[in-house]
């Protein structure tokens, strides 16, 4: 009998100590459930102990062609919200069927972004790597803000303490990226890797920018590597007299280094581009990742 009670207080002490380590004890936490980790990460950050942050995408997955599993499913149907990039960057919108198929709201992190194109013969294509630029990440984390809101919002304000305290640290973010690219001569501020994830982060800090796959890694319209593409910016590279190149720690990154031994220029590292870096990297936040693909951009073209 004193085995059983001993078992009967470890179980009880089992179910007591989850909910006394997160908040008040027996409130159960909200769930959101987010496609890529950099949305995760914004969500994590307004939504603080009251909130589970799940994501579907682990560190170093290519959400363009990402393929749900049954598991996705079952996670999203515990789900209070789902939280997604949008303008396709999740493939063939599986984020956004995720949601529909289990009548869950969605929040899209674009929405009110000034989109950058890409016209494919005739196909308009919003470039959907917006998070690129921190000015655009404020968008995010203010729509994600709004949509955690719409499900508690008895604790509205402190969503938006939250979302306050995170925008200013992304203009202080800004302000040291630009510092930052001011040491690398206008001329030499040409920014090549696999795919065009850079755009934003190329407008908005003075670069150009140039991949020899398209907008995708995948195969929607305009997108995947073309001979054509390559070749130019194999030329691009010589005529600019570009310093050195990047890869992503997304992709294979065979492609950029051919492209760069035809070239006969450096391969400057690997950026974050779709994905942050794993738990317990330097990149595994947003700011990481930002950090550090500045300071390889700069040490690699000044
Ligand atoms: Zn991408």
């Amino acid at each position: 009998m004193i085995r059983r009670n001993l078992l009967i207080a470890i179980a009880a002490m089992a179910i007591v100590v989850p909910a006394a380590s997160g908040q008040e004890d027996g409130e159960k936490k909200f769930r959101a459930v987010c496609s890529t980790t950099q949305v995760a990460d914004f969500t994590r950050e307004i939504g603080g102990d009251r909130w589970q942050v799940d994501c579907v995408l682990a560190p170093g997955q290519d959400p363009h062609i990402y393929e749900v599993k049954p598991g996705d499913s079952r996670m999203v149907a515990e789900a209070d919200i789902c939280v997604q990039n949008g303008w396709h960057l999740e493939g063939d919108d599986w984020m956004l069927n995720l949601a529909k198929d289990a009548n869950k709201p969605l929040v899209t992190c674009v929405t009110g972004v000034k989109a950058l194109d890409f016209d494919e013969d005739g196909t308009i294509v919003e470039d959907p790597h917006a998070w690129l630029s921190p000015i655009n990440a404020a968008i995010y984390v203010r729509n994600i803000t709004e949509g955690l809101k719409k499900i508690d919002p008895d604790n509205s304000a402190e969503y938006d303490a939250r979302a306050d305290y995170y925008v200013t640290q992304l203009r202080s973010l800004h302000g040291w990226i630009q510092k930052e690219v001011n040491s690398i001569p206008r001329a030499k501020r040409i920014l090549i890797s696999h795919h065009d994830a850079f755009h934003y982060f190329a407008s908005t800090y003075g670069f150009e920018s140039a991949a020899p796959a398209g907008w995708s890694t995948g195969d929607e319209v305009g997108a995947g590597i073309t001979p054509q593409r390559r070749a130019q910016v194999v030329e691009s590279i010589r005529s600019y007299k570009v310093k050195a190149i990047f890869v992503e720690t997304t992709i294979n990154p065979e492609v950029v280094r051919q492209i760069a031994k035809d070239a006969g220029v450096r391969v400057a590292g690997a950026l974050y581009a779709d994905s942050m870096g794993p738990e317990g990297s330097v990149a595994e936040t947003y700011f990481g990742m930002m950090r550090e693909n500045v300071i390889k951009i700069v040490g690699g073209l000044k």
